[in-house]
């Protein structure tokens, strides 16, 4: 049995968990989360798979520091020593045009990384912190890095140019990348298993952050989110599409800086800012349903905003034959799922209310006669890459 350690790094978080695996079976022994990290009161949680739980307030300055309380919470409860872990691997945000799969890491994929760190404006190098705290701690550990945007590696041309001056791609490489790569994957590969038929995908990650992909024949052929993770169907607090020349225009009358306007349609925006302030859609749903004027608002251009990218990749894709929903919301709000198959209607898509009130779990939506199925299929980015670890570690 091997025991690989899954690292989430954010620049002040740090999710992590401990799967053991004989290559085939992969099961989490213990998870948990590291918050404000670098900040006042941060702490540290652990839940073990027997359902033993506790957070810690812990002084927690930096990532190497985090990680050795991560040490300290398995061995207590896991691992008799360290050097049982057999190999740790990490989810990265970007890897530009560099990675289209999972890679040992190295120095030559370190330097990399360093080079696309600029890329994610919400993130930054936040991602690296870990691999570095890693390798400062267990020099020889053999580490592996999964990336946000390789699956989107597929699109072709048309989908990931914009129609900027060439050199803008051709020097900078500004272009579509997509994220959320990994989920997407995972649950296309998932539905596939029960429905080997499904050449033509739309996988909708709803959650904080939301991105919806058209997969045909198994690869990714176009997503909403872009060079950035901030473009695409409406966000939490981010803005989803607007127009290119807005920020443009804000700055450039409102007197202010790049590094505000990202705030504002990062921070400041999306559901958040059109509800009055609520960017969770509990809050959001309670709110419509009490008759909520700004909630009613926030949650048709919600609705909308996937409808169309629905539509669209239906269009690219000559068709759909499947839309699965998940993360947070698609996984969860069977309120939003509902307004949002109804716009499908008229594509044949017919939903059993009963399966639609079930949560996290994987079900099938669509009734026996709907022309186009619909899958609830939670997400497991965490399995994927503990499984390519497993895959890059055991043939290295
Ligand atoms: P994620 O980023 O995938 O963790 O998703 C987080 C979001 O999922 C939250 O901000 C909520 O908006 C949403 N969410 C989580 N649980 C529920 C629920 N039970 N019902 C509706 N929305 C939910």
């Amino acid at each position: 049995m091997k025991k690989i350690l899954v690292l989430n790094s954010g620049s002040s978080s740090l999710k992590y968990q401990l799967f053991e695996t004989d290559g085939s079976a992969f099961r989490v022994i213990i998870k948990g989360l590291a918050e404000r990290i670098g900040i006042d009161n941060s702490n540290i949680s652990y839940q073990t798979e027997n359902g033993t739980k506790e957070t810690m307030n812990i002084p927690l300055e930096n990532h190497e520091i985090t990680l050795k309380a991560i040490f300290d919470i398995l061995l207590k409860t896991s691992l008799s020593s360290i050097d049982e872990l057999w190999a740790v691997g990490h989810r990265l945000g970007h890897g530009g045009e560099y990675f289209d799969k999972s890679v040992v890491i190295d120095d030559n994929v370190i330097e990399k990384i360093y080079e696309t760190k600029d890329l994610l404006p919400l993130h930054g190098n936040a991602f690296i912190l870990g691999i570095e705290a890693m390798k400062n701690l267990l020099p020889n550990i053999k580490q592996i890095a999964t990336f946000d945007s390789a699956f989107h590696q597929t699109m072709p041309k048309e989908a990931y140019l914009y129609a900027l001056p060439l050199e803008q791609y051709e020097k900078y490489r500004i272009r579509r990348y997509g994220f959320h790569g990994t989920s997407h994957y995972y649950v296309s590969k998932e539905l596939l298993k029960i429905m080997p038929s499904a050449k033509k995908i739309i996988s909708c990650h709803l959650g904080s952050g939301s991105s919806i992909t058209a997969i045909k024949n198994g690869k990714s052929i176009d997503t909403s989110f872009g060079f950035a993770a901030s473009c695409g169907v409406t966000m939490g607090t981010r803005c989803g599409d607007i127009d290119a020349f807005i920020p443009l225009y804000i700055m450039k009358t409102q007197n202010k800086t790049a590094d505000e306007v990202n705030q504002m349609m990062n921070k400041e925006s999306g559901l958040c800012a059109l509800s009055g302030g609520y960017s969770d859609t509990r809050d959001i749903e309670k709110r419509y349903n009490e008759g909520d004027e700004k909630a009613i608002v926030a949650v048709n251009i919600y609705v909308h905003n996937i409808v169309k990218y629905i539509g669209a990749y239906t269009a690219e894709m000559g068709g759909v034959d499947a839309i699965i929903f998940t993360a947070g919301i698609g996984e969860n709000s069977s309120f939003l799922r509902q307004k949002i198959c109804d716009r499908l209607k008229f594509m044949g898509l017919d939903i059993n209310q009963d399966a639609n009130q079930l949560r996290s779990q994987f079900v099938e939506l669509s009734t026996k006669d709907s022309k186009i199925k619909a899958f609830v299929i939670p997400t497991n980015e965490e399995l994927v890459i503990a499984q390519d670890t497993y895959e890059l570690c055991a043939n290295a």
